[in-house]
């Protein structure tokens, strides 16, 4: 059976010890066994850091970004590649997969301009011959722990502006998928990146508190579930680093009475089902205001579930995959039951779908619930699943609490004509990112990523300029060049411009 090893000082490194299971999901068998990961096998990664960081700080930043170039051409001619391993390990489809390795370039893209975004500010004359200006440098060795569901995407996000800030990386991606960033570190060794300046390392806790213990670890960023999140958060800033933890969702996707029914149908399904319901900025709760609107909806929705298409990774015309393992299968079936349990109308029920072929694949068919109550466990959590709960709202008062009043807060959508009620809905949700008319407001890489309440633990958003923050810190210098005439001042008190 094939190994998958560490990626340690540009080298595969045999992780020896414990290993755990790599699934296909279509096929519902493992395909692969990774290495996970200890301390011992961190405190290899971190020498190969320790020994390349200073330099490739004090390269030039253009010639950073130039290996930053090179790697978004080699991901570009690797795509094919790099999507069919992405789907055979986490099933999503392979446009999907696709799409996910794209998105993670855009901020590549992004930390191609790394010369413009890290000039500093300068102020000339602020005081007599003095000028005080700010630089931004790396912050050393820094690290990102990321989750199954985006195995490309997230590290990108990560380590494309932390690297080009010049600083070595080390990535702990999730151990159900690790195929991917592996390819993708040996891709920027392809580009010209330095050996120990992009390293992977495979694990769970062991390996997590590993990193979470290191001194010399700077900064970590982490993605995944809220819990874990948390966890991450108060350990790592315990430890004194710089932390930011983003965590699960329940987005929320208004529907106002004056919304096209026909676009909301079309973009709720896609949010709603598509990669199985298994992304973060997945629309899994539909609030239609007022009856007239639910009911339409509900009846518009029914026909397009009843047309979704469930395949194996690589079927094109499957519009979703299978769930990541048997596991999340099962949880996802527990949180049906709850709902019934709970008193919910279960309209469409996924439970117990079986491809024919592929009987052993981790399927689930698409599922509707109408009248779920916000006082519901399964409203509460992220079930992280194809399950669509319409919550029935009477007005647009109740349609801005609902979302605002949620543990969780990382995006949500409004469908309407109205600007003034869009507008308004923006401005006063308490979520951290707002999508009108459109289902899944992921920004672009040049704005900036992060949730709000459970969803994002710490300050400072992922990439963009809020990125090119979190992976630097700020240097500020005031210097004074004296023509020699100066006469005496008093140095005993505080200098002040006055
Ligand atoms: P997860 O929390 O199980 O795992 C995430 C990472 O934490 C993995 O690398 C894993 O190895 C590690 N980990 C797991 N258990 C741990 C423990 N007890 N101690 C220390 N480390 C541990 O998440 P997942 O199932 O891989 O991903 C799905 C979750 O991620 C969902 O909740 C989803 O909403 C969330 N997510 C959030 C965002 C966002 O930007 N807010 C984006 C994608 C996914």
């Amino acid at each position: 059976m094939r190994n998958i090893d560490h990626f340690i000082g540009g080298s595969a490194v045999s992780a020896g010890g414990r290993h755990g299971e790599v699934f296909d999901p279509s096929k519902g068998e493992v395909q692969a066994r990774v290495g996970l990961g200890s301390a011992a096998d961190l405190g290899k990664a971190m020498d190969a850091a320790r020994a390349a960081q200073p330099a490739w700080a004090a390269t030039n930043p253009q010639r950073r970004a130039r290996v930053m170039f090179n790697f978004k051409a080699l991901v570009e001619q690797n795509m094919e590649e790099l999507a069919l391993i992405l789907s055979s390990e986490h099933g999503k489809v392979i446009a999907d997969a696709k799409g996910d390795i794209q998105r993670g370039l855009e901020v590549i893209e992004f930390s191609c301009g790394i010369p413009h975004a890290l000039k500093g500010e300068c102020t000339q004359g602020a005081g007599p011959g003095i000028d005080v200006y700010s630089m931004r440098q790396p912050l050393g060795i820094v690290a990102g722990i990321t989750p199954f569901n985006f195995p490309a995407m997230i590290p990108m996000w990560m380590f494309g502006v932390a690297i080009a800030c010049g600083n070595a990386f080390i990535l702990k991606p999730s151990e159900r998928d690790p195929s991917v960033p592996v390819r993708l570190a040996e891709l920027m060794k392809e580009a010209g990146l330095p050996d120990g300046i992009l390293q992977v390392v495979h694990g769970d806790k062991e390996m997590v508190d590993a990193i979470l213990d290191d001194d010399d670890i700077r900064a970590i960023s982490f993605v995944g579930s809220s819990d874990i999140a948390q966890y991450i958060y108060s350990r790592g800033t315990a430890n004194g680093k710089r932390v930011q933890a983003f965590g699960g969702a329940k987005n929320h996707g208004i529907v106002m009475p004056d919304a096209d029914l026909d676009m909301v149908v079309n973009d709720l399904t896609g949010a709603a089902f598509g990669s199985a319901g298994e992304r973060c900025m997945a629309l899994p709760v539909v609030v239609p205001v007022g009856e007239k609107t639910a009911n339409d909806l509900r009846e518009k929705l029914l026909p397009a579930i009843a047309a979704l298409r469930i395949g194996v990774s690589t079927d094109p015309d499957a519009h979703y995959g299978p769930v990541v393992n048997a596991a999340h299968r099962q949880r996802i079936e527990n949180y049906i039951q709850m709902g019934v349990d709970e008193g919910a109308e279960l309209v469409v029920d996924g439970r117990g779908f079986s491809l024919q072929g592929h009987e052993k694949g981790f399927f689930i068919g698409p599922t509707l619930f109408d009248h779920v109550k916000p006082a519901m466990q399964t409203y509460q959590e992220e079930i992280f699943g194809p399950v669509l709960q319409i919550v029935r709202a009477d007005g647009f008062e109740e349609a801005v609490r609902l979302p605002s009043e949620h543990q969780y807060g990382n995006g949500v959508a409004i469908f309407t004509r109205n600007g003034h009620a869009a507008r308004e809905f923006a401005a006063r949700v308490n979520v951290g990112m707002v999508g009108i008319n459109v289902p899944i407001p992921v920004p672009v890489a040049y704005h900036t990523f992060g949730g709000w309440k459970r969803s994002g633990f710490g300050d400072i958003n992922q990439h963009g300029m809020e990125g090119v923050r979190f992976w630097t810190k700020t240097k500020t210098i005031t210097q004074r060049w004296p023509d020699g005439s100066a006469t005496g001042e008093n140095a005993f008190i505080i200098p002040t411009m006055g």
